[in-house]
């Protein structure tokens, strides 16, 4: 089914900008990805729409991008607000952003790579995950971190429906206020699960090895002495990396909570 929206800019409150490097911080926190977008927007919006100068403020931006998280994923500079309310993250070098000419040759790509690039999430969610994830998630932050996690967004489902005993109805969702609000609970555990170390080299499923490359992690279900349990791969893609037995049960119960209190939004819906 062909998704019935452009991923990336979604209307609605949700915009991305995962691929230009958005979050590719060691802190990526709602704050600090602010500070940065605010500082790129301030400087490249007074200037001329011209390449030269874009490239100039671009190669000066970049200092200011010293700590990737993963050091081959590129940061471009010229992702920032599109709005004055800060609402909106997005591509100010686009030709809809400077009001006709196109600048992305300046950033961290081409412009031909900018314009023809999808991530995964347009080939492995279908649309009515995409909806759900736009109507839960109308915010910049929030919606990019969990448009772009795939397997967050399927196991979240997938937990939905074993607990519901058959298929779930996304739109439905989407259409009811609680079931809405109870969705929107569990997939903001992405930016405000508890509980998850603040310093552990992870980004949601994946880790750094020593190349800083990302690479898939997994729960060490030996060492920490523990089987698998339906609620994992939703752990994983929220960033927990339990060093216990005991943190991996609290983690699971944290998103079986919220898949229940989902589900029952849902029956009721
Ligand atoms: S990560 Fe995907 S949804 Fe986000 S801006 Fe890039 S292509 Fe669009
Ligand atoms: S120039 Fe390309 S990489 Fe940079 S913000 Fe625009 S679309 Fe993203």
């Amino acid at each position: 089914m062909a998704l019935p929206f452009h991923l990336c800019q979604p209307g609605g409150g949700a915009s991305c900008g995962a691929c230009c490097g958005l979050y590719n911080f060691r802190d990526h926190s709602r704050g600090a990805l602010t500070r940065a977008l605010r500082r790129r927007t301030e400087t490249i919006r007074a200037l001329p729409k011209e390449a030269e100068a874009y490239r100039n403020a671009a190669r000066s931006l970049r200092r200011w991008d010293k700590d990737p998280f993963f050091d081959p994923v590129r940061l471009c500079p010229l992702l920032g607000f599109l709005d004055d309310e800060e609402k909106r993250v997005g591509c100010m070098a686009h030709p809809l952003v400077t009001g006709g000419v196109d600048l992305r040759d300046c950033g961290a790509y081409d412009s031909k790579t900018c314009s023809s690039f999808e991530c995964p999430s347009f080939l492995w969610l279908n649309a009515p995950q995409a909806r759900l994830v736009r109507a839960a998630c109308p915010d910049w932050y929030l919606y990019g971190l969990v448009i772009t996690d795939v397997e967050l967004v399927r196991g979240s489902v997938k937990l939905l429906e074993a607990e519901l005993g058959g298929p779930a109805d996304l739109d439905a969702i989407v259409a009811s206020p609680s079931a809405l609000e109870a969705a929107r609970e569990l997939l903001r555990l992405k930016e405000t699960a508890l509980g998850r170390p603040a310093d552990a080299p992870v980004f949601g499923r994946f880790a750094r090895d020593d190349m800083g490359e990302p690479i898939p992690r997994a729960i060490e279900y030996e060492a920490l002495g523990a089987s698998a349990a339906p609620e994992d791969d939703v752990v994983l893609c929220l960033g927990y990396a339990p060093p216990t037995h005991r943190e991996l049960e609290s983690a699971r119960a944290l998103v079986r909570e919220k898949i229940l209190a989902l589900a029952g939004a849902v029956r009721l819906a």
